[in-house]
C-alpha cells in the first residue's frame, strides 16, 4: 500500500494538460503501480476520486469510487472505476448546480454547474474499452476528475465566488439546504 502526497492548488503540475497513455505503457508495471497508488491515496484521503496529476503524474488516468463517503454522504454509490484516456461528451444541455470540493483544494467548497447526462468512453486498467452513460452526481464526479486531466480545478468553474466556503462554514450555514435540494435531485435522476 502506497499513499502518495497530494499536490495542492498553486502547484504548477495541476495546471498542465496530462498526456494519453499507450496500451503498452498501461500494461507495464510502472503504470499498474501508479493505478494502485491512486486507489490507495484516494481511499486514505476519503476522496470520491483522484486523478494522476494530483500526485504529480501527468498521464490521463483517474480512479473513482463512492461508497458511503464521509466527505460526500449524499452521493450515490459508484463502484471502484479506473478510467484511462477518458473522453466525456455531454448528451444534452441539462445542467445541475452542485457543491464540490477537491483533495487538491484543501478546506474549500464551492458551487459549479455540471452536465447531468454524459457519455464517457475510457479504457479500464486492463485496456478494455468502455462506452457508458453517466447521470446526475455520478456524471458530475466523472467531469470533475476529467477536468484534472486538462489542468482544470473546480475553482475555475465556480460561477459565483460568494458560494465559496470552508468545509466548517459549509456545514454550519449551507449544508442543510444543499443536501435537501440535491437529495430531491438524486431521487429524480437516480444517480
Ligand atoms: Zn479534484
Amino acid at each position: 500500500m502506497t499513499v502518495r502526497e497530494i499536490l495542492h492548488v498553486g502547484n504548477p503540475l495541476l495546471r498542465e494538460r496530462s498526456r494519453e497513455v499507450t496500451r503498452q505503457e498501461l500494461a507495464a508495471p510502472p503504470m499498474q503501480q501508479l493505478i494502485d497508488d491512486l486507489i490507495d491515496t484516494m481511499h486514505a484521503a476519503n476522496g470520491a476520486g483522484i486523478a494522476a496529476p494530483q500526485v504529480g503524474e501527468l498521464v490521463r488516468i483517474a480512479t473513482i469510487e463512492v461508497n458511503r463517503n464521509p466527505r460526500y454522504p449524499y452521493k450515490p454509490p459508484i463502484p471502484l472505476t479506473v478510467v484511462v484516456n477518458p473522453v466525456i461528451e455531454p448528451l444534452d444541455d441539462e445542467l445541475v448546480e452542485v457543491n464540490e470540493g477537491c483533495l487538491s483544494v484543501p478546506n474549500m467548497r464551492g458551487n459549479v454547474y455540471r452536465h447531468v447526462n454524459v457519455r464517457v468512453r475510457y479504457w479500464d486498467r486492463h485496456g478494455n474499452e468502455h462506452d457508458e452513460v453517466k447521470r446526475g452526481l455520478t456524471a458530475g464526479t466523472f467531469q470533475h476528475e476529467c477536468d484534472h486531466l486538462d489542468g482544470l480545478l473546480f475553482l475555475d468553474r465556480v460561477h459565483d465566488t460568494r458560494t465559496l466556503t470552508t468545509w466548517e462554514q459549509f456545514e454550519r450555514f449551507h449544508r442543510a439546504a444543499f443536501v435537501e435540494r440535491i437529495t430531491e435531485f438524486v431521487a429524480r435522476v437516480g444517480s
